[in-house]
């Protein structure tokens, strides 16, 4: 059965559009065009394929400001923030645009003839979009696939198919034949559950809860299905008494309540060394409340709403009336899925608020005595996608980066995501790398031949 599912502007709780759902039978018939159509894009010219690459990344270039304000429409997010979105969707299309040219093989010294590897495309990928970051978390996914030679099916978040449905439009203007990139509105239990059966599909990229991660990771052991998994977080924002305290307050807010807190990489733990916890405090408050939090559409908001209600009475479980709320920032009343910037101290370790991934506006501090605690608080969690270490000592950034168990960490910045790095996550946030220079890899297979001298 189809049926259409109503997209909510989480700022002013209006329908935006009603999309329709794909069906099962819909998306096996997807899948089966997408494999059909494998054999010519891998067989096209790398430097064709490579050309339709950049024209690609040139039509979202063109269309950036139309994506933005579709996202701000759809996700609430802030129109500075979409831009970069939309931006980074160009950029990693056109950093991934180089790989068809130079996907070397290797020649392997070996006695009685030659030895070469090549690496093979996959056949169809399925990539499982969520809801927080609607438009790069697709890229990383399909840009590197399309790129080394699989066809792609994608599947945005309920919530949030606008941008991807768009840039599916985007593709096939720009001469992607429609069957090499499809876009699958719909749900999870239907369209990604048949992604993860289908034999036809030989890879899925999914990013989304760890729950649901390891559902996929089960499903795909069924058929050896190659996996790529990111996951959740619960990131440590370590900041030490040597750290530029100021600068250090005055970035903690964004590093967790940047998209509303609804990040994988939200610094959403912050450590900070016992002697400088007062003036760290003193400092942060009125950088909390500073943030300004509003109509996404306005280019002075720094912070937009929730993604749904339903959300949003998640995250509000983490605040009980009994909290122990240090301080808050502001949010708006009236329509919207709006919760404010809220910091919670003094918190017990055991507290949900510190140990689960809120994903949202939400913050605990604690205070550890040196270095030792630091690390044993910060890799006290399942979770290992990110975090940042504040210090102006570069010997303790270095053991403290070494220390910290995750993937992605930042010192003195709380910047994850650059598309020419490695990105993912270590323990349960994740199973694989996205972005950087070895992304492709992860859409090839690795083919030996041998050809005998006589
Ligand atoms: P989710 O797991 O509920 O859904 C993610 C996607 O999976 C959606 O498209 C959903 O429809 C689909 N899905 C749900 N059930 C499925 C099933 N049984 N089979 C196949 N597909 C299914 O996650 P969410 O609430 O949309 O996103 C938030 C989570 O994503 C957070 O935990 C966050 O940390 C994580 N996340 C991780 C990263 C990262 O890079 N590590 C990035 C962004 C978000």
């Amino acid at each position: 059965m189809t049926t259409g599912f109503d997209v909510i502007n989480p700022a002013t709780e209006e329908i935006v559009e009603t999309v329709r759902l794909t069906s099962a039978e819909e998306t096996d018939a997807a899948i089966e065009r997408a494999h059909a159509a494998w054999p010519a894009w891998r067989a096209l010219a790398p430097a064709d394929r490579a050309r339709l690459l950049r024209r690609f990344a040139s039509a979202v270039d063109a269309d950036i400001e139309n994506l933005a304000q579709l996202e701000v429409r759809n996700a609430g997010h802030t129109i500075g923030n979409a831009r970069w979105e939309a931006g980074n969707v160009r950029d990693v299309i056109q950093y991934y645009s180089a790989a068809p040219e130079r996907l070397f093989g290797r020649q392997i010294p070996v006695p009685g003839g030659v030895n070469m590897t090549f690496a093979e495309p996959l056949g169809v990928v399925g990539v499982i979009v969520p809801w927080n970051f609607p438009m790069p978390i697709a890229g990383w996914g399909f840009a590197p696939a399309l790129a080394a030679g699989n066809t792609v099916v994608l599947k945005p978040a309920e919530l949030t198919p606008l941008t991807a449905i768009r840039i599916g439009e985007l593709a096939r203007d720009a001469g992607i034949p429609e069957d090499v990139f499809q876009i699958l509105p719909g749900k999870g239990s239907v369209v990604g559950q048949r992604f993860v059966e289908h034999p036809l599909v030989r890879k899925i990229v999914f990013t989304g809860s760890t729950e649901v991660g390891k559902q996929i990771m089960a499903g795909c052991a069924r058929q050896v299905k190659r996996v790529t998994l990111e996951l959740g977080g619960k990131n440590a924002n370590i900041v030490f008494a040597d750290a530029d305290l100021e600068k250090a307050a005055a970035t903690a807010p964004y590093g967790v309540f940047d998209n509303a807190g609804q990040d994988c990489c939200a610094r959403s733990r912050i450590l900070v060394q016992r002697s400088a916890y007062d003036r760290f405090m003193e400092l942060l408050e009125p950088a909390v409340q500073g943030v300004v939090v509003g109509d996404p559409s306005s280019d002075a908001t720094e912070m937009g709403p929730l993604i749904s209600a339903a959300h949003r009475s998640s995250v509000a479980s983490y605040v009980p009336s009994d909290a122990p709320v240090a301080f808050r920032g502001s949010a708006p009343s009236g329509p919207g899925f709006w919760f404010p910037p809220t910091v919670l101290a003094p918190v017990s370790p055991s507290d949900r608020a510190v140990t689960e991934e809120v994903f949202g506006p939400v913050v605990a501090v604690l205070p550890f005595d040196d270095e030792e605690e630091a690390l044993r608080l910060a890799n006290d969690t399942e979770y290992g996608l990110s975090g940042s270490i504040w210090t102006r000592d570069v010997g303790r950034a270095l053991r403290v980066s070494r220390g910290v168990e995750a993937g992605n960490l930042s010192v003195n910045s709380h910047s994850s995501v650059r598309y020419w790095t490695p990105f993912g996550g270590f323990k349960q946030s994740g199973l694989g790398r996205e972005l950087g220079p070895d992304a492709v890899a992860a859409f090839t297979e690795t083919k030996n031949v041998f050809i005998a001298n006589d």
